[in-house]
This record gives C-alpha cells, sequence and structure tokens, in this order.
C-alpha cells in the first residue's frame, strides 16, 4: 500500500529556484510617529489660520528613537497663489542667512531643517504632484529622511514621513504633541509643596497622639469621624457586625 503522506524525497537536493514571491513589508518595530512641540504646533495654527492661500514653511526634525520630533518651525520668503506654493533657492538661502546670523544655534538649525509643511487652505490634505516632486528634490539633498506635512483650516494635518535610506514612506503618520516634563517648573512646584502642603494627621485629645514626626496634627475631639475607628478598643475588642448597621436599621 503506498504511503501518501510520505513527502517527496528526490536522491540528490535540488538546485534552487525561485518560487512564487509574495514579498511584503512588517515592521520590526513600532510604526514611526511624529511629535510636534507645543511652540511648533501653535505657529502652525496660526500660518493656517491666517493665509488665505498656499503658504509654505519649513522646519526642524530630528529623530527622537523610534519617531520624528518636530520642534521648531520657520517662514520663508515665498510667492503664492492658490494653488502653489513656491519654495525658490533664493527664498531659502534668506532663510538660512537670517537664522545664522540672528541664532547662536542657526547652522545647526539649518542642519536639521527636515520638515516641510504647508497649507491646501480649505482643499483636502492629498498631495499634489507637485507635493511628491518637491519630496524628489529634498532626496536629491542627500537627506536620509524628511517629514511632510499638509495642513488645512478644516483641522486637519496629514503627515508623511520619507525615509529615503529604506525607501519607505509612511503615509499619514500619527501625530502627537511633544510636551516633556519642564525640570526647573517642576523643581518650583517641588518646593511650593514642601512650604504649603503637610500630612493631616487624626488623633485624640490627651492621648499623646500629637508626637508624629513634627507633622501637623488634628489632636482635638470630634474633629474628624473617622477618629472612632482607630479607638484602641474597637481594634481589640469589637468586630464590625456582619450585615445591618449597628443602631439595628
Ligand atoms: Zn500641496
Amino acid at each position: 500500500m503506498k504511503n501518501w503522506h510520505k513527502p517527496f524525497q528526490p536522491e540528490k537536493a535540488r538546485a534552487f529556484f525561485q518560487h512564487a514571491f509574495a514579498s511584503r513589508v512588517e515592521l520590526v518595530k513600532d510604526m514611526p510617529r511624529v511629535l510636534i512641540s507645543r511652540a511648533a504646533y501653535n505657529a502652525m495654527w496660526h500660518y493656517v489660520d491666517i493665509a488665505s492661500q498656499e503658504v509654505g514653511w519649513l522646519g526642524t526634525c530630528c529623530r527622537q528613537g523610534n519617531d520624528f520630533l518636530i520642534e521648531e518651525v520657520f517662514l520663508f520668503k515665498q510667492e503664492v497663489s492658490h494653488v502653489s506654493t513656491e519654495i525658490t533657492a533664493d527664498g531659502l538661502a534668506e532663510m538660512a542667512q537670517e537664522l545664522i546670523s540672528s541664532r547662536l544655534d542657526g547652522v545647526e538649525i539649518c542642519n536639521s531643517l527636515r520638515f516641510w509643511g504647508h497649507s491646501h487652505v480649505n482643499m483636502g490634505t492629498s498631495p499634489s504632484g507637485q507635493d511628491d516632486s518637491q519630496m524628489d528634490v529634498f532626496q536629491e539633498s542627500r537627506h536620509s529622511f524628511f517629514v511632510r506635512a499638509i495642513l488645512n483650516k478644516q483641522g486637519r494635518m496629514e503627515f508623511t514621513i520619507y525615509l529615503y535610506e529604506s525607501g519607505v514612506k509612511i503615509v499619514d503618520a500619527e501625530w502627537t504633541i511633544y510636551e516633556p516634563a519642564d525640570q526647573n517648573l517642576r523643581e518650583g512646584i517641588e518646593a511650593e509643596f514642601k512650604a504649603k502642603i503637610s500630612q493631616a494627621r487624626y488623633g485624640y485629645a490627651g492621648l499623646g497622639y500629637d508626637q508624629y514626626n513634627g507633622d501637623r496634627v488634628i489632636g482635638s475631639i470630634g474633629l474628624h469621624k473617622e477618629e472612632n475607628l482607630y479607638r484602641p478598643a474597637d481594634i481589640s475588642t469589637k468586630k464590625p457586625r456582619k450585615g445591618g448597621r449597628k443602631d439595628g436599621n
């Protein structure tokens, strides 16, 4: 009787051949997100709110672990129309010059300009052909990545992360406001806590319960109903009755 379950076993290994491939991309980390500083978020909202045409801007963008952080945004000189923004070499050069001359970290900022945002005013936030070809221009500038945002007055902000090195773009990437804890603010609040807030302690008059570590003590009779729960007599001799209240109701 033939064994149908027995796999075919050729005497010699076959030469490898190309099977019907089913290539796919799988993530080995979480999907990268766009993080936006509160300042950049606010500036972009004002740009979109004020502009009645397709205004554009650039911004700093750096990697923050697996994510991409947009910290600052800058308007550049541009000629706008209802359908497109012209990013000219002159406009960019002028912005770079201004940054370098006005800020100590100007050069650093210019080197980290890897974000381009623009308003579609009242139109949808899908990219135009020109928006896509603009991203090819950034790739030609040998950037390893670049982030694009298209925003509109309807409150929509759509990001695409271009990972040029791996030839992948993340379309409609998740975005969130980035607000790290401010350590100076924290220290000030901690000092204020120390000065204004202390732990209340409940004891009873006359039992010497006001010896708690110098904390403020509320030690008078009847100040707090829960006081009764802590009477030594309750703890040692009485158990709470099951069901019903003590007064019998
Ligand atoms: Zn556009």
